[in-house]
Formats: C-alpha cells, structure tokens, sequence
C-alpha cells in the first residue's frame, strides 16, 4: 500500500511516500528554521503563510523522488493535531484538495502517533512495549498495548523537555531551536555544576523541568552578576548531565515496573546524542527502538507510517478516524 502524507503541524513543509507502514520511498522536508531564528521561536501567522508558499511544491518532490505516479497513491494521511491550528489547516487543505481531486481516500493522523511510529521503520513494535515521548511539546511515558491501544501513563507537570531545551539556549545566548545546539556543546563540556534532578519519587511516571530551567538561570545569572568566568558548555553538558539521566531512570524504573521487553523512545529530543547514548548503555535488558534521527522530529514520513497502522485497523468501518474525534472532516470516495 502506498500512502502519501502530510505534515504541517508546526514550522516544517514536508509530504513524504511510504509504503506499508515500513519503507520511506521519499520524505522532503522543508524546514521554517531561518524563517523564524530572527523571532527566537516559531510565529503562527508566520510559519501558516510559509506553508502556503511551499506545501505544493513539496507534493511534486515527494512524487518525483519516491519515483511514482501519482495513480500508484493508495491513501492519503495528514496530520491533524496537536499542532498551530492555521499551519494545520494549511497541510489539511492541500491533503484534502488532493485526495478529492484525485479520488483517493483520506485518513488524519495524530502528530504524537507520528512520532511513536517513527520507530517501526528502525524495527518492528513488540507488545506491550513502553514509549518514552519527549518533544517541542510533549513529555510522556506510554504504555502501548497493541497498535494503537496507547495508554497515557504520566506527562510533564510543567515544561516538556524540548521546551526546557530551547529555554536553556535562549538563556545562554544561543540561536532558536537551542536543542541540537545544547546537545552539541555539551559533549565538548563538562559537567561540573550541580543542578536539582527532578525525580519525583513518588510518581514515577510524571516529569518536571521547570525547576531544573530556572536553576540554569539562576546560575548563569549570578556567575554574571558576580562576574565569575564560566564556560558555556559546561553549562550545557550539566544540564544534558541531569536531563538525560532523569529520563533515562524514570524509564527504566517504569520499563521494570511494567514488565514490558521493548522500549521506543520518539520525538524531537529523542534526537539527543547523550540520551540515545544513554538510553543503550544503561537499558542493556531490553530491546530499545530509537528513530533514525532525521525521523525524530517533525516529517511527514512518521505519519505515513502512522496512517498504514491506523488503516488497518479502521478500515472496514467506513471512518477512517479515530473515534470520537470531530477535529476534521473527511472525505472519502
Ligand atoms: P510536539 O511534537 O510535541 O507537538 P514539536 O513538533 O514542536 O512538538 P519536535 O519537532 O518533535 O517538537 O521536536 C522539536 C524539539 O526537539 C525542539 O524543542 C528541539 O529543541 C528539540 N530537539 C531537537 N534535536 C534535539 C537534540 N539533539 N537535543 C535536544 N533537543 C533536541
Ligand atoms: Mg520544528
Ligand atoms: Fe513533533
């Protein structure tokens, strides 16, 4: 089954090709970061109107580099949310008009089940397994009990981590996103500065990273203030120090809990060298699954992939949405 898919839910243009939930046959991907460096984040009206100026180019370059027709297309997916409502709308409409004109059905997929997803192309889910999301937005441990049965164990209580990221960043002066950036410097770092590790004991499935975010301010400010010479990336390697360690032990200790043998770890900062690191070399008993790091954050391959899984499921009923969801309505020939 080949998909074509949209994704346009926050600051990147991109349509890929998959085919059966597994193999990206092209995946373009155009991203709004120097668009939106000058504002220091992602401005909605901004990336809306920029999606508009590239959301069609992008259909012709997924076709052209997966080498297909377009009457090869079996089904179209797009993502429906979370995400910016106008840019949203944006991918939606070019998904819709497209599918519609060309008489293929059409499903919408959920941006965070993209980003789950994501994994099956490194290696096929073994359930029940544990996933460890962690993103621009979204910080969570989910238990995924069967395709598409996903059970919320526990969020963020306050920032998600990708958001303490970029706030990190923009603290020490450095450009939007910060994450990468952090990420970067912080293996040419040390960590010699003690932070708070944010373990929340008693609930071992819910994250907290605003206190960690307001201890880097706090240090950077009085290092300033009493003008202690500091180097940036030590700053940077402390944080990532604390970051991935509570990330890696709540996990662990829920994996455990659970009793469960593989474990995903997805999103935007699942793209973190020191976390994937991590991740691998404390969890030797299990079977870790980790998304090639050009399909952690934001592409619209993960919701082709999505979508194939969500198909199978739903096909049949005769709606190809998730039940109960009346964010999108949807068209099917
Ligand atoms: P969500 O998926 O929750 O709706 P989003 O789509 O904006 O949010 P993603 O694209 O999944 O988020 O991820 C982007 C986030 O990941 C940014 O906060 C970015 O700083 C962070 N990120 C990307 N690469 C890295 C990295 N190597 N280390 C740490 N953080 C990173
Ligand atoms: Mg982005
Ligand atoms: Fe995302």
């Amino acid at each position: 089954m080949i998909i074509l898919s949209v994704e346009t839910s926050c600051d990147e243009t991109s349509v890929a090709i998959t085919r059966d939930g597994k193999d990206v046959l092209s995946n373009a991907v155009l991203s709004q970061i120097k668009i939106h460096e000058r504002f220091g984040g992602v401005v909605p009206e901004v990336a809306s109107r920029a999606h508009i100026e590239s959301i069609l180019y992008m259909f012709d370059e997924a076709i052209q580099q997966a080498n297909i027709q377009v009457s090869d297309i079996d089904l179209v997916a797009v993502t429906k949310g979370p995400g910016l409502i106008g840019s949203l709308l944006v991918g939606i409409n070019a998904a819709t008009s497209f599918a519609y004109a060309n008489k293929i059905p059409i499903i919408g997929v959920n941006h965070l089940l993209g980003h789950i997803y994501a994994a099956q192309i490194e290696g096929d889910m073994k359930f029940p397994l544990l996933t460890l999301l962690v993103s621009g937005g979204h910080t969570e441990l989910l238990l995924v009990k069967d395709h598409l049965e996903i059970e919320l164990l526990g969020t963020t209580l306050d920032d998600a981590v990708g958001e303490a990221y970029d706030k990190v960043a923009r603290i020490l002066g450095l450009p939007y996103p910060g994450g990468p950036l952090v990420d970067k410097l912080a293996h040419t770092g040390k960590a010699i500065y003690n932070l708070p590790k944010p373990f929340l004991k008693n609930e071992p499935y819910n994250f907290s990273f605003s206190g960690l975010k307001s201890a880097v301010l706090n240090l950077v400010h009085n290092m300033k203030q009493k003008e202690v010479p500091f180097l940036v990336e030590d700053v940077c390697a402390s944080f990532q120090e604390v970051v991935t360690e509570v990330l890696v032990e709540k996990t662990k200790n829920a994996a455990n809990l659970l009793g469960v043998k593989q474990i995903i770890v997805a999103g935007g900062v699942a793209a973190n060298k020191g976390l994937r690191f991590k991740m691998f070399e404390r969890l030797p008993d299990f079977e870790i699954l980790i998304p090639h790091i050009r399909y952690c954050t934001d592409q619209a391959a993960m919701i082709g992939i999505a979508a194939y899984y969500q198909y199978q499921k739903d096909k049949g009923t005769g709606d190809y949405f998730i039940k109960g969801d009346s964010s999108l309505n949807f068209y099917r020939s």
